[in-house]
């Protein structure tokens, strides 16, 4: 007999990129975390905060939190919901939205954390292939029905973006809610966020983090805007105090440098742009990303086999990328944008192991 119920005793432990020893330099290109740090803002909001605050529950540093992120995007706070990181904010639209027994429908391959959520809730998942592009299949998606669906937008692992124009009509035609994560909008071009749409569509959630172009991966900071039916409904979902107060603040502080955002995800798309042409050049098929990472396809006939491979040869070395034993994904990599330092130590690596074939 066990104590623990079936549907998680079924559940797979979600898994996530490997983790240098401690102590080891390694170049960690494997959890599309940031290279550079958040914005010198974030350093000057915890030196200044006070530890008597911390007596108390987190309250106001949240608000204030949440009237700024309503301002920034023109919205009220009302319509702004906060989560400790968007991880919380996914697991929660699962619990309050699908729950038990329900359906939610996820693009193949996407981020795996909405699996692992809707199945911890006793949810059921519907698959809908990416098209042989590996772009998301809208009217797919609209046909799979479910009580939600959800877009990766920019997508992870592809790190292909929807058009807007699709985006808009899987929103219109979709009977359920519509979750667009835009965990990676920052590195996106202009004008490919759906967060202008939330004021005309009762049934669409979009979510952010500060985990990626924020630099704010350990505070736990994400957030989703909504009507507000939706984000009273996330209200009682949650643990009451779900948000810590020195996060909310240091949240704070990195969402009014926005300067130091847009000059750092510029600088990481540089990066992008031109390891794309690298990789593309030793024979890599790369798909063209609008997010902070590459999935590249081993060259030639370089298979599941190389992909594993090279991996474990970069690993090896020091040098953490991801490997995905998933279908559509086993012949491939997907790196992280590092700094050009660590990129350009990656290429070194990657290149002596390609000539030892
Ligand atoms: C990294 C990532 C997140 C962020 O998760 P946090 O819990 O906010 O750190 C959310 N969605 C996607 C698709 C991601 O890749």
């Amino acid at each position: 007999m066990s104590f623990v119920l079936p549907h998680i005793r079924n559940l797979p432990r979600y898994q996530t990129g490997k983790a240098p020893r401690p102590g080891e330099s390694a170049v960690k290109l494997n959890q599309n975390e940031n290279p550079y740090p958040p914005s010198p803002r974030v350093r000057e909001a915890l030196l200044s905060a006070d530890p008597a605050e911390l007596r108390l529950y987190p309250g106001e540093s949240v608000e204030e939190l949440r009237a700024a992120l309503a301002a920034m995007h023109r919205t009220v706070p009302g319509q702004v919901f906060i989560g400790n990181g968007s991880s919380e904010v996914i697991s929660l639209i699962m619990k309050v939205f699908v729950g038990a027994g329900g359906t939610v429908s996820l693009p193949d391959p996407t981020f795996g954390l909405y699996q692992t959520a809707a199945w911890a809730q006793g949810a059921e998942v519907c698959r809908v292939p990416l098209n042989s592009r590996y772009e998301v299949d809208v009217d797919r998606v609209v046909a799979s029905g479910g009580q939600a669906a959800i877009l990766v937008n920019p997508n992870a692992p592809t790190g292909l973006l929807l058009e807007s124009g699709r985006v808009v009509e899987l929103v219109s035609r979709f009977r359920g809610l519509v979750v667009i994560d835009e965990a990676y909008t920052d590195f996106a071009p202009a004008g490919s966020s759906a967060m202008e749409l939330v004021e005309k569509r009762a049934n669409l959630i979009v979510l952010r983090t500060f985990s990626k172009a924020y630099s704010l991966c350990g505070a736990r900071v994400g957030y989703c805007v909504a009507a507000p039916e939706l984000i009273a409904a996330l209200n009682k979902g949650r643990d009451i105090y779900n948000v810590n107060a020195l996060s909310a603040r240091m949240a704070l502080a990195s969402l009014q440098d926005r300067d130091y955002l847009r000059e750092t995800a510029a600088r990481i798309i540089r990066t992008r742009e031109m390891y794309t042409r690298r990789f593309e050049g030793a024979g890599f098929r790369v798909l063209p990303s609008s997010a902070n990472f590459l999935l590249c396809r081993m060259p030639e006939e370089g298979g599941a086999q190389e992909a594993l491979r090279l991996y474990e040869g970069l690993s090896d070395q020091g040098v953490y990328v991801r490997y995905f034993d998933y279908p559509r994904l086993r012949d491939k990599l997907r790196i992280t944008v590092g700094t050009d330092g660590e990129m350009e130590r990656l290429w070194q690596v990657l290149e002596s192991l390609m000539q030892r074939v």
